[in-house]
């Protein structure tokens, strides 16, 4: 039951109480009490006489009739009737006083308990739950109360994980850097172009990293501008090729593109479509040997166009192919460190896709088999 209509029908329940009371006084204390004044006041009036000899008739001068006056009758039938409505107001107070203590108790039992649980929470504890309560507006506030711990926890560890992970990628070229300056210190090392271009090779995998680092961060703070137009997939497709055929015919990897000239416009920021084509490519480029085949295809699917990069690479096993699109994720840690990945380029392709209304998924027959990255655009 909500909370309205309890609040409604406690103020229900007092009011019919408290009729029910006063009914119940008028009814049956009232004509008692009243009957029991005018024994009382016959029985006073019989002692009076027998006492002095005289009756309330003789006081009164007239007629020697020993019934009260009408006016005796009225002042005790008021008295009756006031006296039973002092008890009937004093229970019906009672009974609204239990009643609206209980429903007041009622609510704010849990809204206490909230108070004390947000200020734990903001004290650091955010494990701190509220236990469920029934559905009503108290329940639904518990319920999203409930839900923004949870999220206020995830975000926490997702924070303490974020400082663990750099931390661990800032660490490994630093180390080799020390490790390496050291050696040309003591004289273990050769002061030579060889040693100079490894210790380049490894501030330039630092630069890189804090360059992904600071993109990611902007595009999850949402502090990118998208300019969203209308676009040919072929243009945005072009865009990447254009800049990675080089690199293509350089490993000696097939680069094909198979866009069908009847594909729908898609509404797109060209640069930012071009980036996540390009990560794509690159990644396709990296994890497939000399010699490999990469294809770039896209199709209309329902009101999207969705684009499809498939390579005949190293492949991802199952459990590796939504892994692959969190951040530092890699499967092969010291071949993708190698080769300068960070395993953020993903994570940002996904934020691209996902903020331009698309969405991002790999497939794969397994290790060695090759992989497909697809993501969809929607139709202009
Ligand atoms: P990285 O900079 O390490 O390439 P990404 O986020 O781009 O980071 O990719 C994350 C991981 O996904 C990579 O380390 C790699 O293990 C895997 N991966 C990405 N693309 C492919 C692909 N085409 N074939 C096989 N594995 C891939």
């Amino acid at each position: 039951m909500r909370l309205r209509t309890k609040i409604l029908l406690s103020y229900l329940a007092v009011a019919i109480i408290s009729l029910v009371v006063i009914f119940a006084s008028t009814s049956f204390v009232a004509p008692r009490n009243f009957a029991h004044r005018m024994e009382m006041m016959m029985k006073h009036d019989t002692e009076t006489e027998h006492g002095q000899g005289q009756g309330r008739g003789m006081m009164g001068g007239g007629g020697g009739s020993n019934a009260p006056t009408d006016e005796e009758i009225n002042q005790r039938f008021r008295d009756a009737l006031n006296e039973s409505l002092l008890w009937a107001s004093a229970a019906a107070i009672t009974a609204s006083l239990l009643i609206s203590g209980f429903v007041t108790w009622r609510i704010t039992r849990p809204i206490n308990a909230m108070v004390a649980a947000s200020q734990r929470i903001a004290d650091g504890h955010y494990t701190e739950r509220l236990p469920k309560h029934a559905r009503d507006e108290i329940g639904d506030l518990i319920h999203s109360f409930n839900q923004m711990a949870e999220s206020l926890q995830q975000t926490e560890s997702m924070r303490q994980q974020l400082i663990a992970d750099v931390t661990h990628e800032l660490k490994t070229p630093l180390t080799t850097i020390m490790g390496m300056m050291e050696g040309l210190e003591d004289g273990v090392m050769a002061a030579n172009p060889a040693t100079y271009h490894l210790v380049h090779q490894e501030a330039d995998r630092l630069r890189r990293l804090v360059q992904d680092l600071q993109e990611l961060s902007r595009i999850e703070g949402g502090q990118i501008a998208l300019n969203l137009r209308s676009h040919t997939p072929t243009e945005l497709v072009k865009f990447a090729t254009d800049r990675l055929a080089p690199q293509f015919a350089d490993k000696n990897i097939a680069l094909h593109v198979n866009l069908p000239p009847t594909l729908p416009c898609v509404h797109a920021d060209l640069e930012r479509t071009g980036q996540v084509l390009m990560n794509l490519l690159g990644n396709a480029l990296q994890y497939t040997p000399a010699e490999g085949r990469v294809e770039v295809s896209a199709q209309p699917v329902d009101h999207q166009v969705r684009f499809a990069i498939k390579d005949s690479g190293v492949g991802l096993t199952e459990a590796n192919l939504t892994k692959i699109f969190q951040r530092f994720y890699r499967v092969d840690k010291s071949r993708s460190r190698a080769s300068g990945g960070s395993g953020i380029g993903l994570t940002i392709a996904r934020h691209l896709v996902e903020s331009q209304g698309g969405t991002i998924w790999a497939e794969s027959d397994g290790p060695n088999l090759g992989s497909t990255f697809y993501f969809t655009l929607p139709i202009a």
